[in-house]
C-alpha cells in the first residue's frame, strides 16, 4: 500500500525472482509454479520469515498470497506471535468465477514498463501504449487456461478453507473485489 509506505509481500513475486535469479529454488520451483501446484510449506515458511524482519517491515506489512495452506496459516500464526506482532486481519477478495478468469486468462505485464494490464479490461490506448513504445505484452507461463484451472482446484481444497479458519479467529474481513481498481482500494480502505 503505496500511499501508506506499507510494503505489499507477494510471495509469488517473490519466487518469480528467485526463480529469475537462478537461486537454488530454480528448476524445481519453476516447474511446481508452472504447474499450478504449491511450493512446499516449510520452503515458504523459510521466505517469509526471512522477509518480515526486513527493515521496511517493522511498521506493518501486507500479505499478498500467504498463507495458502492450513500449515502456513498455523505457521504464520507463530512466527507473529514470536515477533509480537499478531495479525490485525485477514481479508477474503471475494470475486465472481467468470471475472475471474477474464482476469486470470486477460492479464498481460507491459515488458518495457512491467505495467500489468489485461486485453479484456484494459483500454486500447493503454494496452497500444506498451506496444508502440516498443515493449511486448507478456503473459505469466502459469496464466493458460489447463493450469488456471488446476490452480483453482487446489485453491478450493487447500485455500479456501482459510475462510473459515480466519473468521473461526475472528479476524476475516470480506471485500468484493469487482469493478475497478479504485472501487476495490476504496472497499478495502473501508474495511481496514
Ligand atoms: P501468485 O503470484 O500469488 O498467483 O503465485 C503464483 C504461484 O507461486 C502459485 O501458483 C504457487 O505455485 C506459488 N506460490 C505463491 N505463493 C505461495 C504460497 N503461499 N504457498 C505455496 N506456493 C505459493
Amino acid at each position: 500500500m503505496a500511499d501508506r509506505n506499507i510494503p505489499q509481500i507477494s510471495t509469488g513475486d517473490m519466487l518469480r525472482a528467485a526463480i529469475a535469479a537462478g537461486t537454488r529454488f530454480g528448476q524445481q520451483g519453476q516447474e511446481i509454479m508452472a504447474s499450478g501446484q504449491l511450493v512446499p510449506d516449510d520452503i515458504m515458511l523459510g521466505i517469509i520469515s526471512e522477509r518480515l524482519v526486513e527493515s521496511d517491515a517493522a511498521d506493518g506489512f501486507i500479505l499478498d498470497g500467504f498463507p495458502r495452506t492450513k500449515k502456513q496459516a498455523l505457521d504464520l500464526e507463530e512466527l507473529l506471535g514470536s515477533m509480537e506482532k499478531p495479525l490485525d486481519v485477514a481479508i477474503h477478495m471475494d470475486v465472481d468465477l467468470n471475472i475471474l478468469m477474464k482476469r486470470l486468462t486477460g492479464r498481460r505485464t507491459c515488458s518495457l514498463t512491467g505495467k500489468l494490464l489485461n486485453i479484456y479490461f484494459s483500454s486500447q490506448e493503454e494496452l497500444d501504449e506498451c506496444v508502440h513504445s516498443g515493449g511486448e505484452l507478456i503473459q505469466r507461463e502459469d496464466d493458460n487456461e489447463e493450469t488456471i484451472s488446476h490452480r483453482l482446484d487446489v485453491y478450493r481444497q487447500q485455500t479456501e478453507p482459510l475462510i473459515g479458519f480466519y473468521r473461526s479467529r475472528g479476524k476475516l474481513k470480506t471485500v468484493l473485489a469487482e469493478g475497478s481498481v479504485d472501487d476495490v482500494y476504496q472497499r478495502l480502505l473501508d474495511v481496514l
